[in-house]
């Protein structure tokens, strides 16, 4: 019976690899081929800004070099807009996307003279200002109502749970909660440039291309809720999650492309995935790629069984 598990790697091309996304699209291969699933590699350029140009060949090759080879042809976020543009509208026909005309500093004011904290991550919480209209502004950006979706799956809120809370169970961090509003407010999904924001591309690429498990850097685990939420506004069904430990700089902190993380050297790939094995609990020796890879997926197989140790 063929599988239905289809998962993917979904790079943004702002440098090339470094040794923590390594470690999540190898996760996300490893996922795949134990479960005898596709594995696609989408290419999220949807950010152009912070796009380098020949980022997406770059690694796309680097990828190729340590044996993990997509299923079927990448897809360029960048020339899917259309696609996006349809998700907005009908979030904006059935009232679940409203336009926004605040400013950063007129956001910041508004949260001041409410008393609130100013801002989590560095991302200020949207406190609903253009909710009831734009107050004779221009538009700048579209935001996504936060409330409860009913759907079959979740048919009421559960008393004690504010409107839209999503709780969803993470294959690795256990089970996970979020109050999307309290956490983050009307978070956008057009940005002022006219760009599509992430959370919204992805949640409508994840759908389109059949995605039934993401597997991805733990870093992005506090995005999951906000796309749960869109996935019950557009009528879609929710992928499993799966976030994979982060690798560390030497500051202890997160290593990324913004924080200088050198780019892999794939030319060694059994030196890079040795590199990567730990993180995910895998101990393999082999001295070619492709027993390194079958012997990978075995252990990655175990550890994912019910009774498995876990990551
Ligand atoms: N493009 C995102 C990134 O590189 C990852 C998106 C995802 O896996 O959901 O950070």
């Amino acid at each position: 019976m063929p599988s239905s598990y289809t998962g993917r790697f979904a790079p943004s091309p702002t440098g090339p690899l470094h040794a923590g996304s390594l470690v999540a699209a190898l996760a996300s291969w490893l996922d795949a081929r134990a479960h005898q699933g596709r594995w696609l590699v989408r290419i999220e350029d949807v950010d152009t800004p912070r796009c380098v140009p020949g980022g997406d060949q770059l690694i796309l090759q680097q990828l190729m070099n340590c044996g993990l080879t997509p299923d079927e042809s990448p897809v360029w976020q960048s020339q899917r807009t259309p696609l996006y543009q349809a998700a907005l509208d009908d979030l904006t026909a059935r009232g679940l996307a409203y336009p926004c005309a605040c400013t950063r500093s007129q956001i910041q004011a508004e949260l001041e003279r409410q008393g609130h904290a100013h801002n989590r991550n560095g991302e200020l919480i949207y406190p609903g200002t253009c909710r009831n209209g734009l107050r004779g502004q221009p538009a700048r950006a579209w935001r996504f109502l936060t409330q409860v979706i009913p759907t079959t799956a979740h048919p009421e809120p559960v008393e004690g749970r504010t409107e839209s809370t999503v709780h969803w169970d993470d294959l690795h961090l256990g089970p996970q909660s979020q109050d999307v509003e309290k956490a983050v407010g009307d978070f956008v999904l057009q940005r002022a440039d006219g760009l599509f924001a992430y959370q919204l591309a992805v949640v409508v690429d994840d759908a389109a291309q059949g995605i039934s498990h993401i597997v991805r850097g733990q870093d992005l685990a506090d995005n999951t809720a906000r796309q749960i939420l869109l996935q019950r506004a557009l009528g879609l069904t929710s992928p499993q999650y799966l976030h994979t430990p982060l690798v560390l700089g030497e500051n202890g902190e997160k290593l990324s492309k913004q924080n200088g993380a050198q780019a892999l050297d794939t030319r060694d790939p059994l030196h890079a995935l040795n590199a990567a094995a730990p993180v995910l609990g895998l101990r393999v020796h082999a001295t070619s790629l492709s027993d390194w890879l079958v012997q990978a997926t075995a252990q990655w197989a175990k550890l994912r069984t019910p009774h498995g140790a876990g990551l």
